[in-house]
């Protein structure tokens, strides 16, 4: 099958916000001299806040532990992007309900950054396994949801983790110009440490006899695992925890386990592991968990977890479920 990449339609990753009237517009960040930004998903946190340095005050909109595909903004974060200086999201197939909420919001000095804007999406088409081999056999609930969709999930590819970040610190200096080396200097150490990530993974994803993550989670690893060429087989369909696989499905990928010749399947951050489990079950394998950074817990909010501790983490289970011999 053929793998379709298109573009999103968004030209621009930054803009400034149109007001509706000038009235209306909104004070000043409450902190002199830092100016405020609000990031939506913990990777943006986390790469916001190292271009960030001791000039801006980064702030995550998402809650610990809440599951980041069935966020659903408050009043009061809709009040908080409203009066802040940057913000940014990974793009509107992430966030579905930041469009609306930029819409209306009548701060001209608001610079946004759809991180997202100048990648090259990917649309499923061979992601989901044998997805189309059984179209016939897919509902029409199913049928809907395996078509025209793209992946959101672009942070979890380092390569792509570069270019989101030097669009967050295009931002930065375009928010704050006196400052712009500053932040374009701190983008660039934290973008090596992305390419140093980036060579470690595939450095020891080569060195691993089994290209394939049987994930009992939602698709998140796309971009991932065509970065380092391996498969990526989840039993969700779409790319969101939202719609639990059917039971076809599932079995399907217990047959696809025990004939992989794999002992692991992964799970997913932040959600009970109830599919996972069941496919586990079935095919007398164990678990290990894969992670999606979409957000942190509030366990790993006190440690101060990061992007890269988390990437690590994940570089480490894929050695021993891939079957890694250094
Ligand atoms: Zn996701």
């Amino acid at each position: 099958m053929k793998k379709v990449i298109v573009s999103l339609l968004f030209g621009v990753g930054i803009y400034l916000c149109i007001p509706c009237c000038t009235s209306c517009r909104q004070s000043s960040p409450p902190t002199p001299g830092k100016f405020q930004v609000i990031t939506t998903l913990f990777p943006l946190y986390d790469f916001a806040r190292q271009i960030a340095g001791d000039k801006a005050e980064v702030s995550l909109l998402l809650p610990a532990g809440v599951e980041a595909h069935s966020f659903e903004p408050r009043p009061g974060d809709i009040v908080r992007i409203s009066k802040a200086d940057l913000f940014i999201y990974t793009g509107p197939l992430m966030e579905p309900w930041a469009e609306d909420i930029l819409k209306g919001i009548t701060n001209k000095e608001l610079i946004v950054i759809n991180a997202s804007a100048d990648i090259l999406l990917s649309q499923e088409e061979d992601n989901h396994n044998e997805a189309h081999a059984h179209q016939a056999e897919v509902s029409t609930l199913d049928h809907e949801h395996e078509h025209g969709r793209q992946d959101p999930h672009i942070w979890v590819d380092p390569v792509l983790a570069q270019q989101i970040v030097s669009a967050i610190a295009d931002g930065f200096a375009a928010k704050d110009p006196a400052n712009k080396d500053y932040y374009l200097a701190n983008a660039k150490a934290y973008n090596k440490k992305l390419a140093d990530l980036d060579i470690q993974i595939r450095a020891a994803l080569e060195k691993c006899s089994n290209k394939t993550i049987v994930y009992g989670g939602h698709f998140a690893f796309g971009y991932f695992a065509r970065r380092y060429g391996l498969e990526h087989l989840s039993p969700y369909a779409g790319f969101s925890p939202n719609a639990e696989p059917t039971p076809r499905k599932i079995t399907e990928m217990i047959e696809t386990l025990k004939k992989a010749g794999t002992s692991y399947i992964y799970y997913e951050e932040l959600l009970e592991p109830r599919v996972a489990r069941i496919i586990a079950e079935g095919a007398g394998a164990e678990l290990l968990l894969l992670h999606g950074a979409h957000n942190i817990s509030r366990e790993e909010l006190e440690k101060g977890v990061t992007y890269l501790e988390i990437m690590e983490g994940n570089l480490e289970r894929l050695k021993v479920g891939l079957g890694y011999h250094g």
